[in-house]
């Protein structure tokens, strides 16, 4: 598999400093590979290629880490970017009711997920209406109103209801649409789910067809339908819809299926529109938010590659948490600690979010909540301006030793005085809290 491969031609790296060229090209080969395997589209691949190596480019390795490990970690990282972050809601309108419309390819799954969307809304309170404006195929309408049925939402068809088994519906599917909406504001229904007609292809006709409907009833969310085994076709299809209907989301479906997915992210690189739903199955349950963390591991085929990532952080942060855990219980923290432990946070990201995962940390948040990184910057100055000695030692730090520091580092001695006591304040407080959690003291390893 890739994760072999990438591991037997990287081990050898564990370690380095910063990301070469030669690191991340190896790795970058590896990965196109892995996305064009999943059916991404060429042209993005290779936009998302290039994306990949500017970011890379002197990134600092994580210790726990290989080179390998950094670049897939930053590519994941990046596809998850890329899907979407968090995913996104339906927008509601203000004044229901709330109109979805569905567009997309025959085949692609639209009546099946306006049965799936009728039963999610109606399972939160809302009155969905759903409105066959398939007039083109054979049983259309009958397959709706089957979907209608299962999800307990009735189904507004065209007048007068004439359905035969295997003729062509006659009606007009933008009449049928508005129809619909007076339906729905007299009875009272919230949500407005349009099902519309697709074509093998793309089609002009097709497309009109679906521009019309969209005029008659300005939705407020127009869902391109796509099959996520679509492969390399979505970049076209997702562009022909883009320009002929307009869509303000993404439904992904037959997720269930053996696709890798790389359609997921064809149609948002080209698009920009937000991925909101992911269809798994025939039945109407088999549905729900789309998820781009999960998104991308599938794209990437590296799930094991990935946890191992996870897990060789975890590990390195837990021996790091624990061998200074062991150092505050006996009362040996030091300046360079401190400075360390700094830098630590810093790299992790928010300081609130760090100390969040410490127990009974709640007393010193509010003391770190006003530092913020400039201030950081202050403190490592100082820090890097004293010897070795006063570092394991502050104590030691007088008058004359104040004043030389101060000079060196460009701050003010009040600072200095602040910081040491600070220090001081810090190793009193963690002293209290190993003797409370009952780490340190012998100076090893729990468990
Ligand atoms: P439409 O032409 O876009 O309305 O597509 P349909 O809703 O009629 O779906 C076409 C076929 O795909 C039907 O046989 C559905 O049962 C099937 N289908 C739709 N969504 C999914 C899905 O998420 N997974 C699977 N396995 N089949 C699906
Ligand atoms: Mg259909």
């Amino acid at each position: 598999t890739l994760s072999d491969r990438l591991t037997a031609t990287l081990q050898n790296l564990r370690g380095k400093g910063r990301l070469s060229d030669a690191d991340i090209d190896a790795t970058a080969r590896e990965i196109r590979i892995a996305l064009l395997e999943a059916d991404v589209a060429l042209p993005v691949v290779k936009e998302f290629i290039a994306q990949i190596k500017q970011r890379a480019k002197g990134a600092e390795v994580h210790q726990a880490l290989n080179p390998a490990q950094q670049v897939i970690k930053i590519v994941n990282e990046e596809l998850v970017g890329i899907l979407g972050g968090e995913t996104r809601r339906l927008n509601l309108a203000k004044n229901p009711p709330t109109v979805i419309m569905l567009a997309g390819l025959q085949g692609a799954g639209k009546t099946t997920l306006a049965g799936k969307l009728a039963r999610f809304l109606r399972g939160q309170q809302h009155t969905p209406l759903l409105v066959a404006c398939d007039l083109q195929r054979p049983n259309a309408v009958t397959q709706l109103q089957v979907v209608g049925e299962r999800a307990e939402v009735p189904v507004f068809a065209p007048h007068p209801g004439v359905t035969s088994d295997d003729e062509t519906v006659t009606g007009d599917p933008v009449a049928v649409a508005k129809q619909a909406i007076e339906e729905a504001n007299h009875a009272q229904h919230d949500i407005v789910i349009v099902d519309t007609a697709g074509r093998l292809g793309v089609d002009e006709e097709l497309m009109r067809q679906a521009a019309n409907i969209r005029d008659a009833v300005q939705p407020d969310e127009v869902l391109f339908v796509v099959d996520a085994m679509i492969g390399q076709d979505a970049v076209n299809t997702a562009e022909a819809f883009r320009d002929g209907v307009g869509f303000t989301g993404v439904v992904l479906t037959k997720l269930d299926g053996d696709a890798r997915g790389g359609a997921a992210l064809s149609v948002r690189q080209v698009t920009g529109q937000p991925i909101l739903f992911a269809s798994n199955g025939e039945k109407l349950e088999d549905f729900d938010a789309f998820h781009p963390d999960r998104m991308a591991s599938r794209i990437l085929g590296m799930g094991d590659m990935l946890s191992l990532i996870e897990q060789a952080e975890q590990a390195f942060d837990q021996e790091q948490a624990e061998a200074a855990a062991a150092k505050i219980g006996t009362g040996e923290l030091t300046l360079e600690d401190f400075l360390e432990q700094m830098l630590a946070v810093r790299k992790m990201g928010p300081i609130g979010n760090l100390l969040g995962m410490l127990p009974g940390a709640g007393q010193m948040k509010d003391q770190l909540a006003n530092v913020d990184d400039k201030h950081l910057d202050r403190l490592q100055a100082i820090i890097r301006g004293m010897t070795p000695a006063e570092r394991a030692n502050p104590k030691i730090i007088d008058a004359s030793r104040r004043k030389r520091i101060a000079r060196g580092s460009g701050v003010q001695i009040r600072e200095i005085n602040d910081l040491v006591n600070r220090f001081y304040e810090a190793r009193k407080m963690m002293q209290q809290m190993a003797g409370q959690f009952g780490f340190g003291g012998g100076g090893g390893k729990k468990n």
